[in-house]
């Protein structure tokens, strides 16, 4: 897992934000906010779970999610949903705090990148259709390189043409 710099300042954010609300700052929360905040990847609650583990610490599920739950209110992570059945959470202030995902469907490793194209496609509905866009999402699905390199194959999808041609 890549690991990221440093965790405290952020850790210490959320630990005000948790004040603010009148939400009491357990060890729970701040060591489930750490393994985030420490990681560069979209962590699903299974792969926090692991983490935390290693480290020793015996945090439930329910605890998980409830910190997590309170990590995305105050907006340092973001939840993002692939549609693989779970959620994954990332870091909001990372080093790259605006980016789009590429997702394989193979091996659900995921892959950032950053795209200027896109702030021109929001000039042009703003010109276009007088929308004024305030945030925007773009995931790609698909192989990474090493599922293509190794020869995995995926069935074409799109529409598919219920008439028989004769
Ligand atoms: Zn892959
Ligand atoms: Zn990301």
């Amino acid at each position: 897992m890549k690991a990221r710099a440093d965790s405290a300042p952020f850790v210490r954010l959320f630990g005000r934000y948790l004040r603010e609300q009148g939400l009491p700052v357990t060890h729970q929360r701040e060591a489930v906010a750490r393994v985030v905040f420490g990681s560069a990847e979209h962590l699903s609650v299974d792969d926090i779970e692991r983490v935390l583990r290693s480290e020793g610490h015996r945090i439930g599920k329910a605890t998980i999610y409830r910190a997590l739950d309170l990590l995305v209110r105050s907006k340092l992570v973001a939840e993002l949903d692939f549609g693989e059945g779970f959620k994954r959470y990332e870091h909001r202030l990372s080093e790259h705090p605006v980016h789009e995902h590429l997702i394989c469907l193979e091996c659900g490793k995921v892959t950032e990148f950053e795209s200027n194209e896109l702030y021109g496609v929001e000039n042009r509905v703003r010109q276009e259709h007088g929308f004024q866009p305030v945030r925007r999402r773009l995931e790609i699905y698909g192989l990474c390189k090493e599922c293509h390199d190794a020869g995995v194959e995926l069935p074409i999808e799109g529409l598919m043409c219920p008439i028989e041609t004769v």
